[in-house]
């Protein structure tokens, strides 16, 4: 039984509160760059948004089967296949409210008191605060700017302990831009097999948005392990459908149809248009996908560099998502010091590595998914802000 106690557990998504802040900024006449919020500055693709009103105009207004219109689930499990090697049952697939509601069910239906759960440290902070929710015992693994983010698997597996229920793993990383690689992620696959209590939630929101040689390697290709896997992906970063508020997740056999019952008992079925504009994604032209990724590449470059020109402040390459998470130890501020300062004083949203975990002390993330033109003249603020404080 939840008690209140366990709702004051709970945290929350500084980057909200954030974004709330730079509005209300902006609002007063102050210029604002908001290099803050996690997602992309496009508009969701024209075929995208038509497949909606269609949706809409062809009548698509009442519930829909709980776990998803069958269609849906089935363009989901094929967009799987490549990344499993192998037919995936589409009747493992869950179409949620946008993947953060994968994040609760997982995580709320392994943590109890007693339990632990392993979870990168920095990560979205909501990993964290469900695992303090349900009262279980947050064990970080912890990220190390020399490894750029990534993780080895033997310091994954040194943290599992009889008591491990859960591991969270998220590649492409929020907020680090950090990739697994595919040896690693062969190594802990392998490793695993010694733990049968353990099931992974494997977090890969960010799949389709890699940069250079990086490509996305998945446990789901590990049939060994599938009874074991929840895979967390969706359509807001991909798609730019942030709004959409439309995810979807692959089960283990077992837990699949009790994670439809949670959805009954919440929220009863995904709203039915914006299945309709999700199955239009899966299904049609890829173009826009590779449009938004090759800008954000673009940026990419544009603000690594540019960090790595300003005095104490140093950036690793991020391998994919649309994050920078530059070490600004050298700086002589903590990290919170600089998300404030450069919020009120220099009119640039970022957030404070802290916001992220513990670990993420010294360092901050901007989120690239902002013109070019905007990103060098944040860049000139911060830089400017930087040389008048020191
Ligand atoms: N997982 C990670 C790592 C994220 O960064 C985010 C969003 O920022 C999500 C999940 C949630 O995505 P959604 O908008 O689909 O709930």
């Amino acid at each position: 039984m939840k008690t209140v106690d366990a709702l004051n557990r709970l945290g929350t998504e500084t980057a909200f509160e954030v974004l709330a802040r730079a509005n209300a900024l902006a609002a007063q006449g102050h210029s604002m760059i908001n290099l803050g919020i996690g997602q992309p500055d496009f508009p969701t693709p024209p075929h995208i948004v038509e497949a909606a009103i269609k949706a809409l105009r062809d009548g698509h207004h009442g519930y829909t089967p709980a776990n998803g219109i069958p269609e849906l689930r089935e363009a989901v499990a094929a967009e799987l296949e490549p990344r499993a090697g192998r037919p995936l049952d589409p009747d493992r697939v869950l179409i949620v409210p946008g993947g953060k509601v994968t994040m609760f069910f997982a995580i709320t239906a392994f943590g109890e008191p007693g339990a632990e759960i392993v979870y990168p440290n920095p990560s979205f902070p909501i990993y964290e605060s469900l695992i303090n929710y349900t009262g279980a015992t947050a064990v970080p693994l912890m990220l190390k700017e020399e490894d750029a983010f990534g993780f080895k698997a033997e310091d994954l597996l040194s943290l599992i302990t009889d008591r491990t229920r859960l591991v969270i793993l998220n590649s492409p990383a929020n907020p680090t831009g950090g990739v697994v690689a595919p040896e690693e992620l062969h190594r802990l696959a392998e490793g695993l097999e010694a733990h049968p209590q353990v099931t992974l939630l494997c977090d890969e929101i960010y799949s389709r948005i890699l940069y250079g040689e990086h490509r996305h390697a998945s446990l789901l290709a590990y049939p060994s392990l599938s009874e074991r896997i929840i895979l967390l992906d969706g359509w807001s970063k991909t798609y730019a459908m942030t709004g959409w508020r439309l995810g979807y997740s692959y089960w283990p056999e077992a837990l699949v149809g009790k994670m439809a019952r949670l959805a009954v008992n919440s929220y009863s079925c995904v709203n039915a248009a914006a299945q309709h504009a999700g199955l239009a994604a899966l299904t049609g032209p890829q173009e826009d996908v590779e449009r938004m990724r090759l800008a954000f590449d673009q940026r990419r470059k544009a603000i690594v560099e540019g960090l790595n020109r300003i005095e104490g402040v140093s950036c690793v390459e991020p391998g994919g998502a649309f994050y920078a998470f530059p070490n600004i130890s050298g700086t002589g501020f903590t990290a919170k010091q600089l998300e404030e300062g450069l919020l009120e004083e220099a009119g640039v949203a970022a957030i404070a590595g802290t916001s992220f975990g513990a670990n993420g002390e010294g360092f901050l993330r901007l989120s690239y998914a902002n013109s070019l033109e905007n990103i060098e003249i944040a860049l000139e603020r911060i830089a400017n802000y930087l040389t008048e404080r020191r």
